[in-house]
């Protein structure tokens, strides 16, 4: 998973090089001796700087105990908690009145968690009362997640507990993708629009004829381009009374202060195995979403798209196969100007963000914005 923050509308080249996801996963980890290049960036990050980062913990970065196989939990978690967006509005929740009510409470759990990191002492805590609050919910715990579906599992739990209007509706300002889907008969002049959100967006590792796609931005162009349904995926149209040849296509409306993209690594052969698509695939430190989709694919005004410039936040990643591995979460934090590397209870500072290896539907990135607009 990709998490990406919306950034300022400042036009800035990144002096940082290229991420790129390779099939062994291999943070560098190295201590931050070289001093010119955290202050290098620290300008630049000014705006950020009061959006993300550990600047709500007072004491920096703390792991979280591995409960057996939380790995992709924990990474989750402190993509979450990383985020002070996502935090201000989690300190505003209604505390349940009972003690039933807040054991089984996500929200109130995952604000006492947040609080136990920031006021002890310790490297790092166990999730354990959130995790049994999730168990709660039918969220299994000593099971190998996706972590696509874990964030949509927890994202869906948050919007449901947190009961204040206000905070639902500010936590779908903060995820929430919009979009178009068309779907347009090729024989006649039937065309269906429906709208829909999205909180992450599943991007192809294959084009449709197998071939690698290269780049992130390939990847994302792929997505939005428009398939022509043929053969066995014909759709019934009711004005021609028979099936015909569509197309369809998926216009952008609408995006976040947090992009989360998802590559989609699983790749189902026809004996029902499923296989992890391990190859690297690159993808930016900044990305502009105006410069990546043509005119066409968007369905937007110049305001929205105004915002659609983000800066690489996090980076929720998978090693090994699709039956057995592990989950990392690296996080960019913008009151220090470096990365993280949530390892469960080991947290290390790396240089920088590459050879991360992405599982079947397990990969998550975040961007993130800046306070445009606010
Ligand atoms: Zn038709």
């Amino acid at each position: 998973i990709l998490l990406m923050g919306q950034r300022s509308g400042r036009q800035e080249i990144s002096k940082k090089p290229e991420v790129v996801l390779s099939e062994i996963m291999e943070a560098e980890i190295e201590v931050q001796s070289n001093k010119e290049e955290t202050q290098e960036v620290k300008p630049k990050n000014q705006k950020l700087m009061s959006v993300f980062g550990v600047a709500d913990l007072k004491n920096a970065a703390v792991g979280l105990y591995n409960l057996g196989q939380s790995c992709c939990l924990n990474s989750l978690l402190q993509v979450f908690l990383m985020n002070i967006r996502f935090t201000r509005i989690l300190r505003r929740i209604t505390v349940p009145l009972s003690p039933a009510q807040r054991r089984s409470n996500v929200p109130y759990q995952m604000l006492l968690l947040l609080e136990e990191m920031q006021c002890g002492k310790c490297k790092a805590v166990g999730p354990t009362e959130l995790a049994r609050c999730l168990a709660e919910h039918r969220v299994k715990l000593f099971v190998q997640h996706d972590a696509a579906q874990l964030f949509l599992t927890l994202w869906n739990l948050l919007k449901k507990q947190m009961k204040k209007p206000e905070l639902v509706e500010e936590l779908s300002d903060l995820y929430m993708i919009c979009i178009q889907e068309h779907l347009a008969c090729q024989k006649c002049s039937l065309e269906t629009k429906s709208n829909s959100t999205m909180l992450t967006l599943p991007l192809p590792m294959l084009d449709a004829n197998s071939y690698r796609l290269k780049t992130l931005e390939d990847s994302l162009r792929y997505f939005f381009n428009p398939e022509e349904l043929t053969g066995q995926n014909m759709c019934f149209c009711q004005q021609c009374g028979r099936k015909t040849t569509f197309l369809q296509s998926t216009k952008l409306v609408h995006l976040p202060q947090i992009l989360t993209l998802h590559l989609k690594r699983f790749y189902f052969e026809r004996s029902s195995c499923t296989y992890k698509l391990s190859h690297s695939l690159p993808f930016p430190q900044e990305l502009d979403l105006r410069k990546v989709l043509t005119e066409d694919q968007c369905l937007a005004d110049d305001r929205e798209k105004a915002t659609w410039q983000y800066q690489l936040f996090a980076v929720v990643a998978h090693s090994g196969s699709t039956s057995f591995g592990h989950y990392c979460a690296y996080v960019w934090s913008l009151t220090e100007c470096k990365w993280y590397c949530f390892n469960d209870s080991e947290v290390c500072q790396v240089s920088r963000v590459r050879h991360v290896s992405f599982a079947p539907s397990w990969t998550l990135l975040q961007v993130s914005s800046s306070l445009t607009g606010c």
